[in-house]
């Protein structure tokens, strides 16, 4: 099991819908301590000036009379007793206490006694001298109590203001139950809009798609269209385009192959049908029968040779070589071995051929194809030279490239001839009657651009050709 689903669309609202969850859910919970912080500031700060109120009494009393005297601190704090603090268990609470003794309290306290501290310690402001509580009151209801010690005419003062915050509190509740139902309703639209958003950006893709799938071997000619509105599908679009041209290529060249195959494959056929049919008709005589079986022998050949070049170009055309497989090859091996293949043909017409190839003059490749590459070039060179001619080999080094030249004193090929000739099935007219297929060439050069080389002719008519092999050195360690 992968941890995101297989579709784009899949991982894109995955991706979405967790960022965004997490978004509202943090700003959910900044909020609420926001909000709370907001209202216990609010509650403080009325706390803190009701405490500034009391202590400026005090402090006023004890200007206004003697030292040591703290009795008419009573009158003055009582000033305080007004409105909810002179109703019993009101929410709203003060007490004095001087050396930890109370001494003042306000009526709504009923008790003097009655402990204001007993909550948690909300926090403690050493400098000020100021406590602040979350506490219970007399009549059970929860409080904020603010505690202030201070020393006046040498006396331990102590003054707590407290005040009933269940408002505050419900306030925080509802705001904290309306997150609950805010926040997941909130998740939930903006994962649906998410999840509208993606599927609105992917429409163009699923038309891309679904004009892909329309393109099939029958209409490989269409392409699809530069009017993409999307950036990104019109880069895929591009690539997309040039694979199908690509591709319509190599599907030309294959059906141009089968149907020059069968061309070439039939005439042979019917040539052998005759015979056969002619030999059939009656009985005929040994020497009738000797010659119709050498002429079907000969289209045999002919065929079989044919054949043999047609599967070279199809392996050719499969990708068959991967410079991974490479080996070093001396070159001098791969000509001595097309050499013992060509040499009795040679012979027959007078043809002498020379060959100088140092040793140390080696490819990376496979051997038995630069083998048949030089081959397919010698047979031509021996094949389209004059009686008597010559055929030259050579080989060297240049510039890291590895040349190999095959010079011959034949018939010569015209300049408008010199690239028709490596096409498949090329033969030129004064060809036409020695045997061949037209595809030596363009197997060669299949072979010798597999191997990261090229292959080029120079030819002065009715004096000779020259090919020219050039392929890389291999690289060699210092
Ligand atoms: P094939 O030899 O079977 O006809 P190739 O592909 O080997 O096919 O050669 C294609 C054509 O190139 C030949 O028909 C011939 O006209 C021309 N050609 C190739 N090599 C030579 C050469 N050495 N001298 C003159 N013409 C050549």
């Amino acid at each position: 099991m992968t941890l995101f689903p297989g579709s784009i669309k899949g991982r894109l609202f995955l991706w979405y819908s967790t960022f965004t969850a997490l978004l509202l859910v943090f700003l959910g919970i900044i909020g609420f301590y926001e909000v709370r912080r907001l209202t216990f500031a609010a509650v403080d700060q009325s706390l803190h000036s009701k405490m500034q109120l009391a202590t400026g009494l005090m402090h006023a009393e004890h200007e206004e009379g003697e030292e040591g005297n703290t009795g008419g601190l009573e009158v003055e704090i009582a000033e305080l007793v007004t409105g909810e603090y002179a109703i019993p268990r009101s929410g709203h609470y003060y007490k004095v206490m001087v050396e930890g003794w109370e001494t003042i309290y306000s009526p709504s306290l009923v008790d003097p006694k009655f402990n204001l501290e007993t909550g948690s310690l909300e926090f403690h402001d050493k400098e000020q001298q100021e406590w602040t509580y979350i506490s219970r009151g007399p009549n059970n209801e929860p409080l904020r109590v603010l505690r202030h010690d201070h020393r006046l005419l040498g006396k331990a003062i102590t003054v707590i203001i407290a005040e009933d915050i269940s408002l505050p509190l419900k306030r925080i509740e509802s705001f904290k139950i309306a997150l609950l139902f805010v926040v997941p309703l909130a998740i939930l639209s903006t994962s649906l809009i998410g999840m509208w958003i993606i599927n609105r950006s992917l429409q163009p893709l699923r038309r891309f798609c679904f004009k892909i799938s329309r393109i099939s071997s029958t209409n490989l000619s269409e392409r699809m269209g530069s009017d993409m509105d999307v950036q990104e599908l019109r880069v895929l679009a591009t690539a997309f385009n040039r694979m199908l041209e690509r591709l319509q290529k190599a599907f030309d060249a294959e059906s141009r192959l089968i149907s020059h195959a069968s061309h070439e494959l039939k005439t042979p056929i019917s040539v052998i049908k005759g015979h056969c049919d002619v030999l059939l008709q009656q009985e005929r005589s040994a020497e009738e029968y000797q010659e119709a079986l050498n002429s079907i022998n000969s289209v045999v050949t002919s065929m079989s040779r044919l054949i043999n070049d047609m599967l070279s170009v199809a392996r050719l055309d499969s990708g068959i070589l991967t410079p991974a497989d490479f080996k070093e090859v001396q070159v001098r091996n791969c000509i001595d071995d097309a050499l013992k293949m060509i040499r009795p043909m040679a012979e027959r017409r007078d043809i002498s051929i020379t060959s100088s190839i140092p040793e140390e003059i080696r490819v990376m490749g496979d051997r038995s194809l630069l083998t048949e590459a030089i081959l397919n070039i010698l047979s031509n060179a021996v094949k389209y030279n004059k009686d008597k001619g010559i055929v030259d080999i050579s080989a060297w080094e240049k510039e890291g490239r590895i040349q190999i030249s095959i010079r011959d004193t034949g018939m010569g090929i015209s300049a408008d001839e010199k690239d028709k000739i490596f096409e498949r099935f090329y033969r030129s007219s004064a060809a036409l009657l020695d045997e061949g297929t037209g595809l030596g060439l363009s197997i060669s050069k299949g072979i010798i651009e597999a191997h990261r080389g090229e292959i080029r002719v120079e030819s002065n008519p009715g004096a000779g050709s020259r090919f020219i092999l050039s392929l890389p050195a291999p690289h060699r360690s210092a």
